[in-house]
Formats: C-alpha cells, sequence, structure tokens
C-alpha cells in the first residue's frame, strides 16, 4: 500500500537500518545518505521515510513531506560546501530511474554538462 514500507525495497531496508548505508542527515520524514555508485565527487540521495514509488506520487499524496525532502536537499549542500549542484529526480526506468522509491540525487563537485545524457 503507498506509503508503507515495502518488504522488498531497498530502500526501505535502508530506512530500516537492514541495509547499511552512509548516513548524511535524518529528520522524522526523511532520510540523507551517500550514493553506493557516487556520479560526482558529492552524490548524495534523499528519500521520505514514508514509501511512494517516484517523486510526482510522493507529491501528490504527502505535500509537505515533499517540502521537507526538498528543504533537505538544501541542507546537505549547505552541510557539503557545495556552492552549484544538479538535483535530480529520475522518475521512469526509461530516464535511468532503478529504485523504485522516491529519491532526490544531490550532484555536485565538478562542473555539469547541459542537456544531461
Ligand atoms: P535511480 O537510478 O535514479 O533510481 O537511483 C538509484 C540510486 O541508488 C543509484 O544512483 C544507485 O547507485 C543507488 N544505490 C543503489 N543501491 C544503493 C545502496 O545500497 N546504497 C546507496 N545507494 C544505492
Amino acid at each position: 500500500m503507498a506509503g508503507e514500507a515495502q518488504a522488498d525495497c531497498l530502500f526501505c531496508k535502508i530506512i530500516a537500518g537492514e541495509v547499511p548505508a552512509t548516513v548524511v542527515r535524518e529528520t522524522d520524514t526523511t532520510y540523507a545518505f551517500r550514493d553506493i555508485n557516487p556520479q560526482a565527487p558529492t552524490h548524495v540521495l534523499v528519500i521520505p521515510k514514508v514509501h511512494y514509488a517516484d517523486a510526482a506520487t510522493l507529491a501528490a499524496a504527502e505535500p509537505q513531506i515533499t517540502a521537507d525532502l526538498l528543504r533537505e536537499a538544501g541542507e546537505v549542500a549547505a552541510e557539503e560546501k557545495l556552492e552549484s549542484y544538479r538535483l535530480v529526480f529520475n522518475t521512469g526506468s526509461g530516464a535511468g530511474q532503478t529504485v523504485f522509491h522516491a529519491h532526490a540525487h544531490i550532484l555536485g563537485g565538478r562542473g555539469m554538462q547541459w542537456p544531461p545524457g
């Protein structure tokens, strides 16, 4: 059911402490940890503690938690001393989404190209 932890979800397991992660920040509603396969010198994921498949589904159901997640992305960027950074929500497998628990990528510490690949 939307919002409830899913037994087969990797990020729900990270929140539950069943899969180890390098945690950067935690709030009542969000969790931030380092990406296991970083694509930039700083690559942190911020996720809601509730399970929704992607950012748009989360936003439709939980606007306050979505706002919490965006604020936390800014807090992470500030703590990581990123002057500029890219905030990415891959949505759907065609866009590169591989984990179907909503998450923001915070990528920084190097120059970025546009358009992205
Ligand atoms: P997506 O491809 O946008 O769904 O992003 C999923 C991200 O999760 C990828 O950047 C992966 O490298 C990352 N990832 C997968 N497994 C783990 C893990 O166990 N810990 C931290 N990050 C992970």
